[in-house]
């Protein structure tokens, strides 16, 4: 069993503050400061160029794969880290339209992260006239892969109402009708059990600054299904996905297997802190989280209902079909979570009327939850959140 007050002890939570805003962005792990300082001071400083073999450096991008793939139901080396996600879903998304080549069309929902689609209208643009993006209402999408679409773009958790898609029948569905399947793990990578090897996926992506706690702009990650990693080519053909980068030959030359999806050189610093933050993991089971972050989640919707009836939930009622958030639709959101953040409650508000708490078992306990929902009950039955300052919008919601 895992002891859930153990795995808090290892983050560092701002004085005062009940964090909900983990599947925005994680908190700083204590271990990441001692870390980076040490790679700092006795990798970087003391070894500079050298680092590259002294200390691994090159080699992060793979173990680090490895260590988030182990999250994922991915086997070791079919996971790689590097850029940021909305690269990544270009990376696969170009990928999947080659292995796919008699179909044209990719297939995503309106509930999917804005970037997502962004990346995709603008490779579809690039590949010319022939090619489109296709989006339905996300209850139609298993019912809309068509023979003409090449690839399906899932985000599996919906980033407003915390909504789950039924990610087996979906792969099942695509591959029957000769569709393949790029799944985004951005709010499911240490949020969710999942099992991209199990299922079948042909890729899938993420990120890890989100549940897994790697800090502001931590490197996103990309999974290839065996099946597909030597045959891929990886459209962002850089130096480091090179089969041998140090020849520096003038033809490019995948390299072998998920290796390919690399484009340049690995962020170091970042990746040490994001190795630090997976340490946290190997002092639980992701099935435990899973189980705890049901039990958090349900309470705090039974505790704010009753507290708070104003607010409308917004995610699904069974844990099942969510991911590890929980949604409220309020008319005024923005300022209710203006409110509740100066109270020491911190969400976020997701345009145009979410209020949205996230539930990170590792270091969110049952009384936090308690706690915050009596002060959400405070701030909407006083109507606290009702002055102009409240109402006034930052660049960052
Ligand atoms: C958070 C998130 C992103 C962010 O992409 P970055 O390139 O890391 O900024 C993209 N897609 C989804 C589904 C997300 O949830």
């Amino acid at each position: 069993m895992t002891d859930f007050a153990a795995t808090r002890a290892q983050f560092h939570l701002p004085e005062g503050v009940i964090y909900l805003d983990g599947n925005s962005l994680g908190p700083l792990p204590r271990a990441a400061e001692g870390r980076i300082a040490k790679v700092m001071r006795d990798e970087w400083g003391e070894m500079v160029i050298t680092g590259w073999n002294r200390a691994g450096w090159m080699d992060m991008a793979n173990r680090l794969g490895d260590r988030v793939g182990a999250l994922i139901g991915a086997e070791p080396g079919h996971v790689v880290m590097g850029d940021t996600l909305s690269i990544k879903v270009y990376q696969a998304l170009a990928s999947a339209f080659e292995l796919n080549p008699d179909r044209s069309v990719v297939l995503s929902d309106t509930g999917n992260f804005p970037s997502d689609l962004y990346m995709a209208d603008g490779l579809v643009c690039t590949l010319g006239d022939a090619y489109s993006l296709r989006t339905v209402a996300p209850e139609e999408l298993i019912g809309a892969i068509a023979d003409d679409v090449a690839v399906v773009l899932v985000t599996e958790v919906d980033y407003r109402t915390g909504r789950r898609h039924d990610m087996a029948r979906l792969i099942e569905t695509a591959h029957a009708k000769g569709a393949l399947v790029i799944w985004d793990l951005a709010h499911s990578a240490g949020a969710v059990d999942v099992d991209v090897s199990g299922l079948d996926a042909d890729f899938a992506v993420g990120c890890t600054y989100k549940y897994l706690n790697g800090g502001p702009g931590a490197p996103a990650f990309i999974y290839v299904n065996p099946r597909h990693a030597d045959v891929a080519r990886p459209a962002l053909s850089g130096w480091l996905g090179h089969e041998a980068p140090f020849d520096f030959d003038l033809d490019y030359r995948p390299g072998a297997g998920v290796q390919r999806m690399r484009v340049g050189t690995p962020p170091v610093l970042a990746l040490s802190v994001l190795d630090a933050a997976m340490d946290v993991w190997d002092m639980t089971t992701m099935a435990e989280v899973r189980a705890r972050s049901i039990e958090l989640s349900q309470l705090f919707i039974s505790e704010v209902e009753r507290q708070a009836p104003m607010l409308e939930l917004a995610s699904p009622r069974d844990p099942e079909k969510r991911g590890s958030q929980v949604s409220f639709r309020f008319h005024e959101g923005y300022a209710g979570m203006q409110a509740l953040i100066d109270r020491g409650v911190i969400g976020d508000f997701r345009a145009p009327d979410i209020m949205r708490f996230g539930f990170t078992p590792l270091y969110i306990s049952p009384d936090d939850v308690r706690e915050a929902a009596a002060i959400i009950g405070e701030v909407m039955q006083g109507a606290l959140w009702d002055t102009a300052e409240y109402r006034k919008r930052a660049a960052v919601t």
